[in-house]
């Protein structure tokens, strides 16, 4: 590919031909499959490296920056002086296994969501053996012929062949905001890099129009590779609650190691214990209350939720959004496509002088256009058959048959219909060459087109039957005519498309909006049908019941929307607010209205923007659909943006938290189930394990006050910590959608980690668990029984009321023994796991060496199971208490 002729210039300052031929490909016929596996040998894969992550040991050992492990390696320290040897070692072993356990969670966690970002991963659409195909960004090589419009992320950076109102912002490199305005002309002299207007960069972003461009550099040659900065943000795995529940550890840390103090004070002037034991007793208390599994089963929650999400076609992209999505209060929808099924028929025609019905349904070509019930003959109607060609040529998709006969399309739906009602009609209609187009944009509602026939330049234009209207120079009594029909047809539900056109001179070339503000000729109109999702009228009634309120945002006609919105059940039929009232009103205004209306009719992009805002302004936790390249700054200041992931572009993709594979709104309503879930799962975990630190606390400040020998030493304080959060709590990662989850209104997100009644809960719980377990300690030692024996009768019997307790937790709102009892397999698994610990802790000597414990007898786990029953039991009571006497929050 060397070539002497071009040394010293620059892609840019190369004629399209030149760059073709240094690169060696055909710009209509692309490279051919040999040439690509050649070339990506030559080159390698177009990827970034990695960012540069902190080393694995590095990260190892940040694990053990914490207070706890400070504790423990104190508490090493001080057995060493004791000449307590085995606790040294076990001590040791702990803070080990405590920093494996961390480092692996976070792996977890952080695998969980790497996997998640490869399904996101980067397509490109190229022209390779003259076929388009569709490729993965990562397969591209130079020479490569690709094809970009709005919203899609540059892949490479390429040398632009053809550019159609291609406008492209390339802020990441440039830092400037405002798009960039492209072309294909060759550039002479050396220019900056954002002057450079025939180039498109890799990793920046198509704002409207379309281009083709020849793949100049890939992966690490790039402009953005050489300046090595990798574009996918760091995402944040520090949820609110996660930091909340950190915050929360902190402080208990804090206030354990000032009654530490004050404990060892009291026991070493009053009760006179020796001062070495006592300091041991007093590290007990510290590792026994501070809750240290806590952040980390919280994030391995969160991680397994994104994981459902995913197996539910929701892709959220960090943790935090799982959270959030809990929390969502009202969806804003799109209509097309996400609330209804985006198969679009044309049913019914109207020019100025006649009006035709079209038979048939979906898109295949099978069907007819009648008038007064008779079929047509095309050569007959001449507004028709324009029209008909209008909306042929000004149109980018295409029909075909698949393999098992089922028509479908290439494109936009909305132009597929149009394909297929010109098909339908008795005589061929041809596709005129274009020479000039503005694409598409929610913003104008029209595309447009330049094309010359019988020596004429004539522009073809179709979109949103108001905004042609606007160009017309109509009388009013005529305008009046169209818009009876546009409203006849849209009161049905059907979304309404216009044909115009336009005659200019020829000196006319290329074309762009100024030329369509007057001066333009309706040809008619078009009667879409869309039928609504059957799934979606469904999730509607599931988030009316949970208190989500769901609004319809649509760039379709007003009476489309409503009437649409009646059969789906979202508003009442009559009341809308369209784009162009959004726009006179002051932000406070909007924020007063935005509660009233469900359905916001003709919108812009710059509209879905402070709709977000409004419901915000409001304390609305707001999803927001969106699939544009304008719809980014809405989808970014969303709670949760919802990007679709099959009409979605890539940008619009980039600026949401959530991407749904199958575009359905259904799945919205799954994922803040999921995310509702999810948190419920979290508190119930908090509420689950605290008791347990409670306890011991309670215990092993009971025995200092009392002068009694210590109940548990801090190596079985450690078992009994690892045994709970690390095994039990596991559990309710995988615990089930509660009934009535989905019948309760939104919870607040500022709501407190702990409520007035889980501090009942929590205290209520530590206190029968640490009591129990005295009673026994105190009764066994008066009875003269070896130490070992005692401290292992309460260590286990700790842990069997824990195991109890787990199933009070399992449900907050709903009685422990219901069908859903036996549903979470994940909970006899480790139930069945902690038995088996605690059978080998018990009754193995190695472990009665290592743990200071001592076979007990059978007597003692009937004893534990009695209370545990007991304990389950009472909790039960108290919940159904509770929640009479209303002290249940919620
Ligand atoms: P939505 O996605 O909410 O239905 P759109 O912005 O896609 O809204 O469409 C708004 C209006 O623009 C439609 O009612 C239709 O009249 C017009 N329109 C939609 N798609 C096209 C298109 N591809 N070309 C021209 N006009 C279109
Ligand atoms: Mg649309």
């Amino acid at each position: 590919m060397e070539n002497k002729d071009y040394e010293n210039n620059e892609w840019y300052n190369l004629s399209v031909e030149e760059v073709a031929s240094k690169l060696e490909v055909v710009i209509d016929d692309g490279l051919t499959e040999e040439e690509v596996s050649e070339r990506i040998n030559v080159y390698g894969n177009n990827e970034l490296p990695e960012p540069e992550k902190e080393s694995l040991a590095i990260r190892f050992l940040k694990h053990f920056n914490d207070v706890l492990i400070y504790i423990l390696l104190f508490a090493a320290v001080i057995t060493i002086i004791l000449g307590h040897y085995i606790d040294t070692a076990v001590i040791l072993m702990v803070v080990i296994i405590n920093a494996f356990i961390g480092f692996f969670q976070e792996n977890k966690a952080e695998k969980a969501l790497n996997s998640i970002k490869n399904l996101l991963s980067l397509k490109a659409n190229i022209l390779r053996d003259r076929e388009r195909t569709e490729v993965d960004s990562s397969q591209l090589v130079p020479g490569d012929i690709v094809i970009v419009s709005s919203g899609d992320k540059i892949p490479a950076d390429m040398r632009l062949v053809q550019c159609e109102n291609l406008r492209i912002e390339e802020a990441v490199l440039t830092g400037e905001s405002i798009p960039v305005k492209k072309v294909s002309e060759k550039i002479e002299g050396k220019t900056a890099l954002g002057d450079q207007i025939n180039m498109a960069f890799s990793g920046t972003a198509v704002t409207a129009g379309t281009g083709v461009g020849v793949v100049t550099a890939t992966g690490k040659d790039t402009e953005i590779g050489k300046i090595s900065k990798s574009l996918s943000e760091v995402d944040e795995i520090k949820t609110p609650l996660i930091k909340q529940t950190t915050k929360f550890g902190k402080m208990v840390s804090l206030v354990i190691l000032v009654a530490a103090v004050f404990m060892y004070a009291f026991g070493y002037f009053i009760r006179g214990f020796d001062a070495a034991e006592l300091l041991l007793a007093v590290i007990g208390l510290a590792v026994a209350a501070i809750p240290e599994g806590l952040p980390a089963i919280v994030s391995i929650i969160l991680a397994i939720g994104v994981q459902n999400l995913a197996r539910k076609k929701a892709i959220v992209r960090n943790l935090p959004s799982v959270e959030t999505l809990g929390a969502v209060s009202v969806i804003c929808s799109d209509k097309t496509g996400t609330l209804t099924k985006n198969e679009m028929t044309v049913t019914s025609v109207v020019t100025e002088s006649a009006e035709y019905e079209v038979t048939g349904t979906g898109y295949s070509p099978e069907g007819a256009i009648l008038k007064n019930g008779t079929h047509i003959k095309l050569s007959q109607e001449y507004l028709l058959k324009e029209m008909l060609k209008c909306f042929r040529t000004c149109n980018d998709a295409s029909i075909r048959k698949t393999e098992n006969n089922q028509w479908t399309i290439n494109g936009d739906p909305t132009e597929g219909c149009l394909i297929t009602l010109s098909e339908k009609a008795d005589e061929k209609v041809g596709k005129l060459k274009v020479q000039s187009k503005v694409p598409f944009d929610s913003e104008y509602k029209y595309m447009a087109v330049l094309v010359e026939q019988n020596n004429e330049k004539v522009i073809y234009i179709k979109g949103a039957p108001d905004r042609l209207l606007d160009m017309t120079d109509l009388e009013p009594s005529d305008r009046a005519y169209w818009e009876e029909k546009v409203q006849k047809y849209a009161s049905t539900g059907q979304r309404v498309i216009g044909a115009a056109y336009k005659k200019v001179p020829q000196s006319v070339t290329t074309i762009d909006h100024e030329h369509l503000t007057e001066g333009v000729q309706l040809l008619g109109l078009a009667g879409i049908m869309d039928p609504p999702r059957e799934e979606a009228i469904l999730a509607i009634e599931e988030c009316k019941k949970a208190g989500i309120k769901v609004k319809m945002i649509t760039g379709d006609h007003k009476s489309t929307a409503m009437t649409i919105g009646k059969v789906m059940g979202i508003g009442d039929g009559e009341t809308a607010l369209e784009g162009k009232d959004i726009d006179q009103m002051s932000d406070e205004e909007l924020a007063e209205a935005i509660m009233k209306f469900d359905i916001f009719a003709r919108t812009s992009p710059d509209n879905k923007l402070r709709i977000v805002k409004a419901l915000q302004e409001k304390g609305q936790i707001c999803a927001m659909t969106g699939d544009g390249v304008n719809d980014a700054p809405a989808l970014k200041r969303a709670d949760i943006g919802v990007a679709m992931g099959i009409k979605g572009t890539e940008v619009a993709k980039d600026a949401s938290q959530m991407v749904l594979v199958d575009d359905n709104f259904k799945t919205i309503v799954n994922a803040v189930q999921e995310g509702r879930r999810v948190y419920d799962n979290l508190k119930k975990t908090i509420l689950f394990i605290l008791p347990t630190n409670g306890a011991q606390a309670s215990l092993i400040i009971a025995s200092i006050m009392f002068g009694i020998a210590m109940p548990l030493t801090p190596v079985q304080i450690l078992w009994v910590n690892m045994v709970i959060s690390v095994t039990l709590s596991l559990a309710f990662a995988f615990e089930r959608l509660e009934k009535g989850t989905m019948e309760r209104p939104p919870r607040e997100l500022k709501t407190p980690l702990l409520s007035g009644y889980y501090i009942f809960r929590i205290i209520f719980v530590a206190l029968m668990i640490s009591g129990a377990s005295l009673v026994l300690n105190i009764h066994l030692h008066n009875q003269g029984y070896d130490q070992a024996v005692v401290n292992t009768v309460t260590l286990h019997t700790i842990v069997i009321l824990q195991l109890f307790y787990l199933f009070n937790c399992r449900s907050e709102r709903n009685f422990a023994f219901n069908k859903d009892f036996f549903t979470n397999k994940a909970v006899w698994v480790v139930s069945s796991f902690l038995i088996v610990l605690q059978v080998a802790l018990i009754y193995v000597p190695f472990m009665n060496t290592i743990f200071g414990t001592a076979p007990i007898s059978f007597n003692y786990w009937i004893i534990a199971i009695i209370m545990g029953v007991v304990i389950l039991l009472i909790v039960e009571v108290e919940k159904v208490i509770t929640r009479k006497l209303g002290l249940f929050v919620k």
